[in-house]
């Protein structure tokens, strides 16, 4: 069923950048932001990916769902070398420690640096839709990454809220999206079974 739910985006934006981490977490949040006439244009950016094959295959179900929606997806380099010096010395910390909270900081900034050379005033992400992930970190990365950039605000919403949970169930199995048996890094590999 989907939920009726109301969003109002921060400054009345009827557009916005979406940071997506995957299809399953884009589901039920770019979903509502349509049904509110808010129109997210997808942001793929995610590094952390670990390998290669492992980043195409989670970004071509995000193309395929963007695409039943005629939504705009920019998609970011993959350079994972990029990303792996943030978790020296963290590479054994738990999912919700103190690497994550660097990976969500690494990609949000990308984000954030993204929509304010594209005249986005407002940031959200996907990473802030899965229940594996520590939606305080989340939210204090977003902030964070949109105070090092001009013109950019965070939109902290609680996206999990209100039946959004249960939809993204829904649709995941709709869509047939591909089942992803870990986190993303090489680190998470095996630790986990999220999304
Ligand atoms: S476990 Fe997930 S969120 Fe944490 S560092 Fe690895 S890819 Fe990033």
């Amino acid at each position: 069923m989907i939920p009726d739910v109301k969003l109002e985006a921060p400054l009345g934006a009827s557009r916005v950048l979406l940071h997506t981490c995957c299809a399953p977490c884009s589901s039920a949040i770019v979903e509502c932001l349509v049904r509110n006439g808010i129109t997210p244009v997808i942001f793929y950016s995610n590094d952390n990916i670990y390998p290669r094959e492992e980043f195409d295959k989670r970004e071509n179900e995000c193309l395929r769902y963007a695409g039943s929606l005629g939504l705009e997806v920019v998609e970011d380099p993959y350079d994972h070398a990029r990303w792996l010096p943030l978790a020296a010395g963290l590479e054994a910390a738990p999912e919700r420690g103190a690497r994550c909270l660097e990976c969500f900081r690494y990609r949000l900034l990308r984000a954030a640096r993204y929509a304010s050379a594209h005249g986005f005033a407002v940031l959200a992400t996907t990473l802030a839709s899965s229940r594996w992930k520590d939606l305080e970190q989340v939210n204090q990365a977003g902030a964070w990454a949109c105070a090092q950039v001009q013109g950019v605000t965070w939109w902290d919403r609680n996206w999990r809220k209100e039946g959004l949970q249960e939809r993204r169930g829904e649709i995941i199995r709709e869509m047939n999206f591909y089942n992803q048996p870990y986190c993303g890094c090489e680190f998470s590999i095996r630790k986990d079974t999220d999304k």
